[in-house]
């Protein structure tokens, strides 16, 4: 206990706030059936603060025998107290966590950073936005409707709208905070009870926000919290004959594993997987607002975003001029300290990133692209990595068509509009894209023809829980947000009545 003591000192230097160091304390235990329990094996691991990588805390690792326990904890609150509250007092739930998120907001967005290495600013940003996902999932619990449908005289049919049951959710560490609101509120929402698996990278926010659903006096049982790693725990919860439905945000290589253990027993499956999308720049665009977008669109998080805009494709003629322009302005965002308020890009979440990173560098300037900025990995503590911009990339190259997941763009020059569309969606991906450019009619047609998700015109990464988000091709299965996510959580039962 002493030499974590210790290394929490070391890992949270410079941490006043009382709330995070009592927490950073306490043993980071699972939440089943409403209490904090050791994992069966007393196994527990390692989790850092990936700007000094110093031991930050010691996580439980759970594994199957206690998704077992959670999945029959899940299964008895959905078969008891559960299914008996009404939409009202379930929304109540909902809305009270928002206010405690709201509450805990600087405390939360602080240990989000400490652990995933997000700049502080981003994360308030993240947690706010998960207060409002929660508060907009609370006013759909009163509105889920069944139908009435125009039956034969001799009979009343009618639908009733029901939640799906025990729900697996296997959430990323690129926003952790974020992605448990986008997974728990709907699921609640529509009456269902979850079994939720945090990274491995990033635990600990997780379970402070499972310290709040307890605060906010959800049953137990009804939010069940695993934490370990994937090929034990999450496995487990995708293979598991108990849970109904799986919901899982990650890479695009597990989501088919996911895919695959679900046949078992035939769960509903949902993925939000990986992306390659295109930011596509027309010369008419207002370069004022493009370049600092397109910048923050692949440099936000680092760029372990989903949807960061990692292809930037510029109008032939103003290729040049655009590069020189964001080079510019790239050259002075460098990655810095997370919790310094003035920082725009942290360190990557974790040594293996820093060096999947490291190896699409190297990887790119074989394949012969030219970093016009950066190319290398920065030395020194922490995982950091400073923005790069590589041209003379074709779509072809693996670094114009993988996942790299850090602050890398490739920016590749077209001819019109035709092209741009081509190269924008020649990608096995299709989670997001976006196009700039001030004629209304070119923008309108490109959004269309853009084999994605979301397409932003003259923006970039906005978000908003009204507004559902997945991928086309094979950036996913569902959407998640907006009344989409209603539609994934529940299922359709069709009454006959004979008259
Ligand atoms: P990952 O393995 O897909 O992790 C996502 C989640 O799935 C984590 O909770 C992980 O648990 C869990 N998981 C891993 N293997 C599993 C399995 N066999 N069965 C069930 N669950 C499993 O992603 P990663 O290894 O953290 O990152 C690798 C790459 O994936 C990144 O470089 C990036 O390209 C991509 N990625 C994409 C997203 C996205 O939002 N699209 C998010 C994260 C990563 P553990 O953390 O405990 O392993
Ligand atoms: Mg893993």
């Amino acid at each position: 206990m002493v030499a974590v003591a210790s290394s929490i000192e070391r890992a949270a230097a410079g941490i006043k706030s009382s709330a995070v160091l009592d927490f950073l304390r306490k043993p980071k235990q699972l939440l089943i059936d409403g209490k904090w329990v050791p994992a069966k094996s007393g196994k527990t691991f390692q989790t850092f603060n990936p700007a000094n990588e110093e031991v930050l805390a010691l996580a439980a690792e759970g594994d199957r025998a206690d998704v077992d326990e959670a999945v029959k904890a899940a299964r008895r609150a959905l078969e008891g107290k559960w299914s008996s509250i009404g939409p009202h007092q379930r929304a109540g739930y909902l809305l009270r966590m928002a206010d405690l998120i709201e509450k805990h907001v600087d405390e939360l967005a602080t240990l989000e950073s400490l652990n995933n290495g997000m700049a502080i600013s981003l994360a308030n940003r993240m947690t706010n936005g998960a207060a409002s996902t929660f508060r907009y999932y609370a006013g759909w619990a009163t509105k889920i409707y069944g139908e009435t449908n125009p039956s034969d005289p001799s009979m009343f049919n009618y639908t009733l709208r029901e939640p799906v049951g025990v729900c697996g959710q296997i959430i990323p560490w690129n926003g952790p905070i974020s992605m448990f609101s986008w997974k728990i509120a709907p699921a609640l929402a529509c009456g269902n009870v979850s079994v939720i698996k945090p990274a491995e990278q990033t635990p600990l926010t997780a379970l402070r926000l499972g310290e709040l659903l307890l605060e906010a006096g959800i049953p137990e049982g009804v939010v069940n919290i695993i934490t370990g790693y994937g090929e034990t725990a999450g496995a487990a919860i995708a293979e598991h004959p108990g849970i109904d439905k799986v919901a899982f945000t990650g890479s695009t290589e597990v989501g088919k594993l996911i895919l695959r253990a679900s046949t078992g027993n035939l769960k509903r499956v949902s993925l939000e997987l990986g992306g390659k999308s295109p930011n596509i720049v027309f010369a008419d665009a207002n370069m004022d607002e493009c370049l600092p977008t397109s910048l923050s669109g692949f440099t936000t998080l680092s760029g372990q975003v989903c949807c960061a805009g990692t292809r930037v494709f510029v109008q032939r003629d103003f290729h040049d001029e655009f590069v020189e322009r964001l080079t510019t302005r790239a050259a002075q965002a460098k990655a810095g300290d997370p919790l310094d308020p003035q920082t725009t890009i942290g360190p990557l979440v974790s040594k293996e990133q820093f060096e999947r990173v490291r190896g699409y560098l190297d990887i790119g300037k074989k394949e012969g692209a030219e970093p016009k900025l950066g190319g290398d990995v920065r030395k020194g503590k922490g995982y950091f990595v400073d923005p790069t911009i590589f041209t003379h990339v074709r779509n072809d190259m693996r670094i114009a068509r993988e996942e790299i997941f850090g602050p890398v763009a490739s920016v590749i020059p077209f001819k019109d509009e035709n092209d741009a569309v081509l190269q924008g969606n020649d990608t096995t991906y299709g989670l997001a894209a976006a196009v700039w450019t001030n004629d209304v009619r070119r923008a309108h047609q490109v959004a269309r023809a853009l084999k994605a998700g979301t397409v932003w015109v003259n923006c970039y990464n906005n978000i908003d829980p009204i507004s559902p988000f997945g991928g086309y091709k094979q950036s996913g299965i569902g959407r998640e947000l907006g009344k989409q996510s209603i539609d994934l959580y529940t299922q359709v039962k069709s009454v006959y009545l004979k008259l």
